[in-house]
């Protein structure tokens, strides 16, 4: 395995290998690998000769109140694990090398698909993140980059950055993998106290039982939907969203029509942490 820090070494070695014929996949990280992480690089490797991740914790996607400086930095642990996982190379960029030093001329304007879920809550979050995968794909050029669908929106604005930018890669989107309990694994994960672990899984319990809820025939959403923030709440959690959203353009339900798949989605806080976690369901 390949540890790459400058984009001219990494342009190079990838450029080499193409020629040779080989397909490369891509799988972007911020680091602290866990599970879901190494999903995703199973999923590249189905796809491409060469896997490719990288990580780099991008200040960009990061708001003035939330968690850049504390976000868990395991770099070793996660070489480690890249190689152990059948990683051929690790881009693993300083943010002098991805950003410079200078000031940015230039930011990248979302419209719809930003207004509501991580979009509406995070204000310049998908900026920080469209400007760097956009960076990332002009260096690596994959022909495959995998997603998490943890992170479903920004799937869906990734997809219309690639459709509209004219980037030469196709999206995958990997499904969410879990710890036994159901808790969406994640980064962020490691914040929670014991106390706020045993609690955690009550978040995927919630989305399951408003699935089971609506596809038994439950016709009244709103007030569904409010009973559970309510027991969110109750018992300890503080709503950022939790609704149904129509895939098109991630904007909530109004009507939920049969033969259609829609997103459940839910942010919540446990203490400082901020959970995320979605289903997709038909109805
Ligand atoms: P992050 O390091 O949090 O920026 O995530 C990097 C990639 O891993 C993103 O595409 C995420 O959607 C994906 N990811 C994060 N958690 C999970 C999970 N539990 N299951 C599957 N993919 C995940």
């Amino acid at each position: 395995m390949k540890v790459v820090g400058a984009i001219t070494d990494i342009r190079e070695q990838i450029n080499t290998l193409k020629s040779e014929g080989k397909k490369v996949a891509f799988v972007p990280t911020m680091g602290a690998l866990h599970a879901g992480h190494i999903s995703l690089i199973d999923v590249a490797k189905k796809h491409a000769d060469i896997v490719v991740v990288s990580i780099f914790v991008n200040p960009t996607q990061f708001g003035p109140n939330e968690d850049f400086d504390k976000y868990p930095r395991t770099t070793e642990n996660d070489l480690d694990k890249c190689k152990v996982n059948g990683v051929d190379i690790v881009f693993l960029p300083t943010t002098e090398i991805m950003y410079g030093t200078g000031e940015r001329y230039f930011s990248i304007e979302i419209k719809e698909l930003n207004e509501h879920l991580d979009g509406g809550s995070r204000p310049g979050f998908f900026q920080g993140i469209t400007l760097v995968v956009n960076k990332l794909f002009n260096i690596v050029r994959p022909h495959y980059a995998v997603f998490g669908q943890k992170d479903y929106q920004q799937y869906r604005i990734l997809q219309k950055m690639v459709e509209e930018f004219n980037h030469e890669v196709e999206l995958v989107m990997a499904p969410i993998v879990r710890e036994k309990d159901g808790l969406a694994m994640s980064s962020r994960n490691a914040y929670l106290s014991d106390g706020e672990r045993q609690k955690a899984p009550f978040v995927y319990q919630t989305l399951l039982s408003i699935k089971e809820n609506i596809q038994n025939g439950e016709d009244n959403l709103k007030l569904l939907l409010q009973h559970k923030r309510d027991e969110l709440e109750a018992k300890g959690f503080k709503n950022d969203y939790l609704n149904v959203f129509a895939l098109e353009k991630m904007w909530p339900a109004k009507e939920l029509k049969k033969g259609n798949t829609y997103l459940l989605a839910i942010a919540v806080y446990l203490g400082k942490t901020r959970l995320i976690d979605n289903i997709l369901f038909e109805i």
